[in-house]
């Protein structure tokens, strides 16, 4: 894979985009990166500002779904209604229902590590596949291990993971989702702070954003915003290494 951006280069790219509006961010990436960019997003109540911004700068940005199948109708319905209200260019990705089906039967209770790869990783890895950058909403002040985050990360297969709202807080997201009118997931009124598949998400009462997810299992990612990420033997990412 050509070099998409030096070290050097990304080292002064986050000199000179930490703490500056994500939307100087979202237009550098755009002309820099597109047609070979998307951003993803779990369409949750922390996904909405980048979302805003998006459809507020560039529009024409792909931004990937994960529908493993498991997903609460709510967050389906909300989708669907941010798609419509911020004029998104939305494109929904799927596990390989092929190897999904092989492993479907309540994996996420035996090997909730092995699901999250089955329907999460390898699908994700298979729609960036043709990238050279990705978008993503992480932000350091989620979790202790998200804390290193940069604007501008150089992933070991050379590609460019690019988080606008990386130094933002959760202040920060009520702000703009105040500040500009826009609506939470329905679920949050329920207690539910982060919200990924039904079968591992939980309300939660206090503790991190991110404390109702395999809530009581010590597993805190599913495996797509984390370095070494999770193959089992026998099940080869996509990219090879
Ligand atoms: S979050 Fe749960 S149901 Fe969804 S892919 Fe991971 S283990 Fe499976």
């Amino acid at each position: 894979m050509p070099v998409i951006l030096s070290p050097d280069e990304a080292s002064a790219l986050n000199a000179r985009f930490d703490r500056v509006d994500p939307a100087v961010v979202l237009a550098w990436a755009a002309e820099r990166f597109m047609p070979r960019l998307a951003a993803t997003s779990s369409f949750q109540t922390q996904s909405v500002p980048l979302l805003h911004l998006i459809g507020q700068v560039c529009p024409h940005v792909p931004v990937l779904f994960l529908d493993t199948g498991y997903h609460f109708p709510e967050t389906l319905a909300f989708r669907d209604e941010l798609v419509a209200r911020l004029g998104l260019t939305v494109q929904v990705v799927r596990p390989d229902a092929e190897r999904a089906a092989a492993w479907h039967e309540s994996l996420y209770r035996r090997d909730p590590d092995l699901c999250c790869y089955v329907h999460k990783v390898l699908p994700m890895q298979r729609a960036l596949r043709d990238l050279d950058a990705w978008i993503s909403g992480i932000r350091r002040d989620q979790t202790p291990k998200r804390a290193g985050a940069q604007v501008v990360e150089l992933l070991p297969q050379g590609e460019v993971k690019i988080n606008p709202l990386a130094s933002w807080t959760r202040e920060d997201v009520w702000h703009y989702i105040h500040r500009h009118n826009l609506p939470a997931h329905p679920l949050l009124a329920q207690g539910y702070l982060s919200i990924g598949c039904a079968p591992c998400t939980v309300p939660a009462f206090g503790g991190d954003e991110r404390a109702g997810r395999w809530a009581g299992t010590g597993k805190t990612e599913c495996g797509l915003h984390t370095d070494a990420l999770y193959r089992p033997p026998g099940l080869d990412g996509e990219r090879g290494t």
